[in-house]
């Protein structure tokens, strides 16, 4: 059985002090909960505050970025080892908005994956199509395209710590959600593919998180679907009612 795993992503919102006082809040909120994995991935500059506040409890902290180099004359950038010395054990990679505004390739995105498995940093990497790939047929096309892409050359157990989050661009920050039907397709369809790359028995384990506008009355039907092993939450995980909501009644 896979364990649900519930994450959040602040994208480039709240401050440090905003930040903590959430973190605070979803501390008290969700302690007890031990039956689903819990992330919350906050801004680069709120990590080692949040960190503080987390520790010990039942939340895991992740980045929502990083480089593929270790270190060096990349101003701007930061390094797995940046990210864990302030606390985080996960880090998304290739999210949509990273692949679309900021020209990430499945190349790049690969290059991030090996290296935070190398750092011993959980990958959270995220693919999906876009309204016009989906209209025109081409969702599944495109979703094994970044799987294969993103994943390439990983090998032996490693591929076992990776978490894909399949999460349709048109979906994200919209209001508009997939249909779990829509959703499952597509989830299932991940594995298939995941199988025939890393074999069936790795592919039983892994977890496929969905996200696009997951709130809390659509998230038990999501997360009830027989391929979708939790979530990527971006707006709804701002507000600490809404995220303890999606948890709760995911089942
Ligand atoms: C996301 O940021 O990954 C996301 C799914 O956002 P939202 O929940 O707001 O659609």
């Amino acid at each position: 059985m896979r364990k649900l795993l519930l994450a959040g992503n602040w994208k480039m919102n709240k401050n440090v002090a905003e930040s903590v006082e959430l973190a605070q809040t979803l501390v008290e909120k969700l302690k007890g909960i031990t039956d689903k994995d819990i992330l919350i991935c906050p801004t680069f500059t709120a990590l080692s505050e949040v960190s503080k506040v987390i520790k010990g409890t039942n939340i895991a902290l992740g980045a929502q970025n990083m480089y593929f180099e270790k270190n060096g004359a990349f101003t701007g950038e930061i390094s797995p080892d940046m990210l864990k010395s302030a606390g985080c054990s996960h880090v998304i990679l290739g999210h949509s908005e990273r692949r679309q505004i900021f020209n990430e390739t499945d190349e790049m995105v690969n290059k991030k994956a090996l290296l935070a498995l190398e750092e011993g940093l959980i990958p959270v990497v995220c693919i999906g199509e876009t309204l016009e790939q989906r209209e025109a047929g081409e969702a599944l096309g495109v979703v094994e395209t970044q799987l294969r892409g993103s994943l390439n050359n990983i090998v032996g157990d490693d591929i076992l710590k990776v978490i894909v989050a399949y999460e349709p661009v048109w979906a994200i920050g919209t209001g508009k959600t997939a249909t779990p039907v829509e959703a499952e397709e597509v989830h299932a369809y991940i594995r298939k593919i995941f199988s025939d790359i890393f074999g069936s028995k790795n592919a039983e384990i892994i977890r496929i998180l969905y996200g696009g506008s997951v709130k809390p009355d659509n998230s038990a039907e999501l997360m009830g679907q027989k391929d979708i092993d939790g979530a990527l939450i971006g707006g709804a995980a701002l507000k600490a009612e809404a995220f303890e909501q999606i948890i709760k009644v995911a089942k």
